[in-house]
C-alpha cells in the first residue's frame, strides 16, 4: 500500500521529509564569507563537481513539524505501561534527568586534567563503591557501554584470570557452559572471548538441571557457567550455591548475567551467592532510559580476586584525591574510550541516592509483587507454563488461544490498540509462544488492572471473533506489517522520482 495523499489530519499521514522538498527552499543561511573561497586549496579529486541531489529542501518549520510529528507515532514509558519482559522498561525520575543536565557534568571535557575532573571522578567511585555494596562484588568498572559489552569484559576477566593461573594448561580449559534458556548475548559473549559454548538443560519446573550440570563438568574443560537470576523465565535459581559449588570444585568461575538485578536489588548479593563475576545494566535496573540504541552503561563488577584484570584507567582514591590509574599490568585493557558513559553514571547515583537503601529494596518488592499479581491474574485465561511463582516477570503461552487460530503475535499486536506497549514475545525460546511481561514496579494498580483487563479481552475476542484479533492493529497509522519483508527487504533509501510505498500485509 502507498502512503495515501488523502487529506487527513497531518499528524495521521505524515510522508517522508523528502516529500515535502520543495526547490529552492531554505531553513537557514550562511553569513557572506569575509575571507578568500579556499576551492583552490582542496585537491581537485576531493571536490564534488555535481549538484547535492536529493537532500531535501524545507524550512525550518517544516523540519520542526515532521519530526513533532513522528514523534506522536511513538510509544514511550511516559505514554504508558511498557511491560517488556527482560528490558526493565521502569520509568526514569525526571530528578536523575536533571541531575544529568548539572553543567559540571554534562560539559565536562573527557581530556579535562584530573585536577579539574575531581567531582566526576568523585562520581565514578561512589557509584563503584554502591555497585559493590550492592552486588556483594569488590571489583567494578563502569567501562562498558552495555550488558552485552559488559559481560564480554566478564568473560575475559575470567579468561585472563585462567590464563594466569593456569598458564599452558589454560587452553584446554575453554568450555562455557550456558542454559539453553539464556538471552542470546551470552553464548555470543562466550565466543567471543574464544570459548566454546554447551548448552545446561532446564528442569520442567524451568530451573538448571543440576544433573546435567555435573555430567557436563565431569566431561572437563570447563572454564566457568554464564547463568542468569532470575532466569529468563523469571524464576530464581533455588539452587544457585549448589551450582556454584560444582563449578568451583570443577575449577571454573561463575558467571552472572545481571540484567535481572530489578528482583534482588537491596535483598539478595550474587557475591554472597559464590558469583565470581556479573554485569548490571544501569539502563534497565537503575533506571537511565534505553531503546533506540542510545548510551547505556553496563558495569562489570567483580571479586577482590579478579579485580587486576578490570579495564583501564582505574578511578582510586588516596587521600582526599581521585585519580586515574593506567598502571594495572594485568588489566584487559580499555574497552570503551574514555571512562564509559559518564552521563548514565549521574543518573544511576542519582536514582540510588533518591531511594536509599530502604527505596532500593522497596523498589526490588514492588517489581516482584508487580509481576505476581499479573501473574497470578492471568494464570486461569492464559498457560503459565511453570510452577514456580515468579521474580520480576510473569511469563505465559498461546496455548490456551491456539485452537482459535490466535497466536502469541496476534495477541501482541491487539494490545497495542489497548494502548499497551506489548510484552516481549517469542523468549526466551523454551517456551513456545512466550509472553513475558514485566511490569516494573513504577506500574500502579490501576494500570495492571487495566493492563489485566485488557488480557483477558483479548482471550474473549480471540474465542468469540478471532479475526478481529488477527488483523490487530486497527488504532495505529500502519496496521499488520509483513515483518519478514520489512526485515529481510528493508527500503532505507529514497530515490527521486521513485514511488515510495510503504509495503503492509
Ligand atoms: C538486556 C539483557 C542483556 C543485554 O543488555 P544490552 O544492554 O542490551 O546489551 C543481556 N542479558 C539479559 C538477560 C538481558 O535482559
Amino acid at each position: 500500500m502507498s502512503i495515501k495523499k488523502v487529506t487527513q489530519h497531518p499528524t495521521q499521514n505524515e510522508g517522508l521529509i523528502f516529500e515535502r522538498s520543495q526547490t529552492g527552499r531554505i531553513g537557514y543561511r550562511l553569513p557572506k564569507l569575509d575571507v578568500p573561497e579556499t576551492a583552490d586549496v582542496v585537491p581537485a579529486e576531493l571536490r564534488r563537481d555535481d549538484d547535492l541531489i536529493g537532500v531535501p529542501e524545507v524550512s525550518e518549520i517544516d523540519v520542526v513539524r515532521h519530526f513533532t510529528r513522528i514523534s506522536t507515532w511513538n510509544y514511550s514509558i511516559d505514554l504508558g505501561m511498557y511491560p517488556l519482559g527482560s528490558c526493565t522498561m521502569k520509568y526514569n525520575s525526571r530528578l536523575n534527568e536533571k541531575t544529568a543536565r548539572i553543567a559540571g557534568f554534562a560539559n565536562l571535557h573527557p581530556l579535562a586534567p584530573e585536577e579539574e575532573s575531581q567531582g566526576a571522578l568523585e562520581l565514578i567511585y561512589k557509584l563503584q563503591e554502591d555497585l559493590a555494596e550492592i552486588t556483594g562484588l569488590p571489583g567494578v568498572s563502569l567501562q562498558p557501554a552495555a550488558g552485552a559489552q559488559g559481560e564480554m569484559t566478564g568473560v575475559m576477566l575470567i579468561r585472563a584470570f585462567l590464563d594466569k593461573r593456569d598458564g599452558e594448561a589454560s587452553k584446554d580449559r575453554r568450555v562455557m557452559l550456558i542454559p539453553e534458556s539464556a538471552h542470546g548475548t551470552n553464548p555470543a559473549s562466550a565466543a567471543l572471548a574464544g570459548f566454546t559454548v554447551k548448552a545446561i538443560r532446564a528442569t520442567a519446573e524451568g530451573l538448571t538441571d543440576m544433573d546435567h550440570l555435573r555430567e557436563l563438568c565431569a566431561q572437563g574443560g570447563v572454564a566457568g557457567v554464564m547463568f542468569t537470576n532470575p532466569n529468563t523465565v523469571g524464576i530464581f535459581e533455588k539452587d544457585i550455591k549448589e551450582i556454584c559449588n560444582i563449578i568451583h570444585e570443577a575449577g571454573g568461575l561463575v558467571y552472572m548475567d545481571g540484567a535481572n538485578m530489578n528482583a534482588l536489588v537491596g535483598v539478595a548479593r550474587p557475591g554472597d551467592m559464590g558469583v565470581d563475576v556479573i554485569h548490571l545494566n544501569l539502563h534497565k535496573t537503575f533506571s537511565t532510559p534505553h531503546g533506540g540504541g542510545g548510551p547505556g552503561c553496563g558495569p562489570c563488577c567483580c571479586t577482590a580476586e579478579l579485580a587486576e584484570f578490570l579495564p583501564v584507567p582505574r578511578v582510586e582514591k588516596s587521600g582526599e584525591r581521585y585519580h586515574l590509574n593506567y598502571d594495572v599490568p594485568n588489566s584487559i585493557g580499555r574497552v570503551k574510550a574514555f571512562f564509559g558513559n559518564f552521563g548514565m553514571m549521574v543518573r544511576a547515583l542519582s536514582y540510588i541516592y533518591t531511594h536509599g537503601a530502604e527505596g532500593l529494596r522497596e523498589a526490588t518488592e514492588t517489581a516482584v509483587l508487580n509481576a505476581r499479581y499479573v501473574g497470578e491474574q492471568l494464570k486461569d485465561t492464559y498457560h503459565k507454563p511453570y510452577e514456580s511463582d515468579c521474580m520480576h516477570e510473569a511469563i505465559f503461552s498461546h496455548k490456551n488461544q491456539t485452537r482459535t487460530g490466535v497466536h502469541t503475535l496476534d495477541i501482541a499486536k491487539r494490545l497495542i490498540d489497548y494502548g499497551f506497549h506489548p510484552p516481549t514475545v517469542y523468549f526466551p525460546l523454551v517456551v513456545e509462544g512466550a509472553m513475558l511481561i514485566e511490569p516494573t514496579e513504577s506500574v500502579g494498580r490501576q494500570d495492571l488492572d487495566a493492563f489485566v483487563e485488557a488480557m483477558k479481552d483479548i482471550d474473549r475476542e480471540a474465542r468469540e471473533n478471532p479475526q478481529l484479533v488477527l488483523d490487530a492493529p486497527h488504532s495505529t497509522r500502519i496496521g499488520r506489517l509483513d515483518e519478514a519483508t520489512a526485515a529481510r527487504k528493508p527500503i532505507l533509501r529514497w530515490k527521486p522520482d521513485s514511488e515510495v510505498s510503504v509495503k503492509t500485509a
